[in-house]
């Protein structure tokens, strides 16, 4: 039966009030303002179509298929889907979380859950949107419980959310949390101390910043998070920069 609530164009006018409403309550509560998501110019790559080694979307595609139906770690036996990671292979901004969790691993789609939609308002604070970004985690399967990844399983997989990084080329990696941080840096230094300001790796900028899930139970986190993400918007050259 067709959905009569839904217009051929897009989602009813009810979720999109929803959504925008949702949307500058955080701004609101972050002290944001100004720019609706999607209208910051482009933000390819400069030379990502054409970069070293050809199409990023196709060498992503390959890197997926070389992945398979992975065993090379211990989590492969609790998962339900491996999350590669989606968005744009071009894109000049990159988030690492540490791993999938639940809704992630029956979905098989990254930050799908409330951490997820939170990361999606976060996003679209700096005028972006979620289609415009790629957005990864250091190990493609559930850890059980959602503990952090053990060091040798993020061992085993995170170099291939690094090889990810090498295909994308990305500006600016927004590292979510400490076990991403801490991975993409090689430190082990707490996030408070890490978070804040730009650190120069794998060839790229990484701005370490708090998971949104930390978020979701320490709201008063969430202005420390708009602090990091205004210079990643500044780094960008994205409308609302000084
Ligand atoms: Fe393979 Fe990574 Fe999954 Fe481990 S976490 S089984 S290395 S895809």
């Amino acid at each position: 039966m067709v959905d009569s609530s839904r217009s051929r164009e897009g989602p009813p006018a009810q979720e999109l009030a929803r959504a925008l409403a949702e949307r500058i309550s955080w701004e609101r509560e972050i002290g944001a303002s100004g720019y609706r998501p999607g209208t910051a110019p482009a933000v390819k790559a400069e030379a990502a179509a054409a970069g070293p080694g050809g199409d990023p979307e196709a060498r992503l595609r390959d890197l997926r298929e070389e992945i398979g139906d992975c065993t090379r770690c211990p989590l492969h036996a609790g998962r339900n889907k491996i999350v590669f990671g989606e968005g744009d292979a071009a894109a000049r901004l990159v988030f690492v979380g540490e791993g999938p969790g639940r809704d992630e691993d029956i979905s098989g789609l990254p930050f799908v859950g409330a951490a997820g939609q939170l990361l999606t308002k976060i996003i679209e604070a700096i005028g972006l949107t979620r289609e415009q970004v790629f957005i990864c985690n250091i190990v493609k399967c559930r850890p059980p419980n959602n503990r952090d990844p053990e060091p040798a399983e993020s061992g085993t997989c995170g170099p291939f959310m690094l090889r990810q990084l090498e295909i994308i080329r990305p500006r600016v990696v927004v590292a979510l949390g400490r076990p991403s941080a801490q991975y993409l840096l090689d430190t082990d230094q707490p996030i408070g101390r890490l978070r804040g300001m730009f650190h120069d790796a794998h060839g790229t900028k990484i701005m370490p910043t708090y998971h949104p899930a930390y978020l979701l139970r320490n709201p008063s986190g969430k202005r420390a998070v708009w602090e990091d993400m205004k210079k990643v918007r500044d780094e960008l050259g994205l409308p609302g920069a000084r």
